[in-house]
C-alpha cells in the first residue's frame, strides 16, 4: 500500500490506482444484488447490463491519490479522531479500511459510496463526507449495532425483503445498503401500515445518471410463506403517510434508506451540528458510548 495511517484503532490505507482498480473489479454483495436497471445505468449503456460489463467499467474508473490529497485527507482523520474520542465514542471499526479514489462514473457521479471495508471517493474528503462513509463501513461490520442504530428512527429487522417480479428490473441498488431488511409502521388513513422504502427507477434505462431516474416510495410490506416480500400494489408517497417523519426526525432529506439516514445522524452526531430533532441523535451517541 502506497501509504497507511492508524485511525481509532484501524489501519486506513490508501490504494494505488493498481489497488483501487482490482477492488473496484472484484465481486462483492453489492454487485452480486444489482438489478437490470442498475447494470445499464452504472454502466450508462443500456446495452452493457451485466455484473461482468459493470464490475469492468468500475475498475475503469480507478484513480492515483496524489500526495497533498492523502495529507489533506490524513488532516481530516486527525480532526475527526479527536472528535469521537472527545465524545466518548466506541466505534468497532474493522481492521482496516481501504480508501480508493475514482471518476465515480460507475456510482453515477456520486461524491462517495462504500464496499466491503473499503470507501470510494470521487475528490479527497470532507469531514462531513468521511464520516457519512465511515458510519456505512461500521454498520456493516456490526449488523446488531445496525439494528439497534435503525430502530432509533422507528425500523424494526425483518429479514431481506423480496421484490415481486414486475418491481424487480426497475430496483435501483445502493452500495451502501445493497437490501432492504427493515420496515417501518405508518399511518395511512385510520390503518397502520408495515412498510418499506424503497429507491425505485422511474422508467427503463435509456441515458445519463441513474440520479434522475431515482423515486423514493414506500412499498407495503408482508410476509408471505415465511418470507418478507413487497406487495405490488401503488407505492405511498413519503408525504402522504403519516408518522415517517415523526419517527426519522426531520434532520435531512437524505433518506433514502435507513442506513442514510444514520448515516447523516451520525454525521451531525459527531460535529455536534444543530439539528431538528436532538432525541434521534442523541440516542445514537448514547448507544455508541456504550
Ligand atoms: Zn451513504
Amino acid at each position: 500500500m502506497e501509504s497507511t495511517v492508524s485511525f481509532l484503532g484501524s489501519s486506513i490505507e490508501f490504494a494505488s490506482k493498481t489497488e483501487a482498480a482490482q477492488l473496484l473489479g472484484t465481486s462483492d454483495a453489492f454487485s452480486e444484488s444489482m438489478s437490470a436497471f442498475d447494470f445499464s445505468a452504472k454502466n450508462e449503456n443500456p446495452f452493457k447490463n451485466t455484473e461482468k460489463d459493470y464490475l469492468l467499467f468500475a475498475a475503469e474508473q480507478a484513480k492515483e491519490w496524489s500526495t497533498s490529497d492523502i495529507n489533506d485527507t490524513k488532516e481530516v482523520m486527525k480532526k475527526i479522531e479527536e472528535k469521537v474520542l472527545k465524545l466518548g465514542l466506541k466505534l468497532k471499526l474493522p481492521n482496516t479500511i481501504t480508501l480508493v479514489l475514482s471518476t465515480c462514473a460507475e456510482e453515477g457521479g456520486a461524491e462517495g459510496y462504500t464496499r466491503e471495508n473499503y470507501i470510494v471517493f470521487k475528490n479527497k474528503p470532507s469531514e462531513h463526507l468521511f464520516l457519512h462513509e465511515l458510519w456505512h463501513i461500521i454498520s456493516r461490520e456490526n449488523q446488531s449495532l445496525r439494528d439497534a442504530a435503525y430502530e432509533i428512527i422507528g425500523f424494526k429487522k425483518t429479514g431481506r425483503i423480496q421484490f415481486p417480479a414486475e418491481l424487480e428490473s426497475l430496483r435501483i441498488t445502493n452500495p451502501d445498503a445493497p437490501f432492504i431488511e427493515h420496515t417501518i409502521d405508518v399511518e395511512i388513513g385510520d390503518e397502520t401500515k408495515e412498510v418499506a422504502i424503497c429507491t425505485m427507477a422511474s422508467a427503463p434505462y435509456s441515458e445519463g445518471s441513474f440520479f434522475k431516474y431515482l423515486m423514493i416510495v414506500l412499498y407495503e410490506a408482508t410476509s408471505i410463506d415465511g418470507q418478507m416480500t413487497l406487495i405490488s400494489s401503488p407505492p405511498y408517497a413519503i408525504d402522504k403517510v403519516q408518522g415517517f417523519r415523526e419517527k426519522i426526525g426531520n434532520n435531512t432529506n437524505y433518506i433514502i434508506h435507513p442506513e442514510e439516514i444514520t448515516a447523516e445522524h451520525f454525521t451531525m452526531m459527531v460535529m455536534e451540528s444543530d439539528v431538528k430533532s436532538q432525541q434521534q441523535i442523541d440516542e445514537l451517541k448514547a448507544l455508541l458510548q456504550k
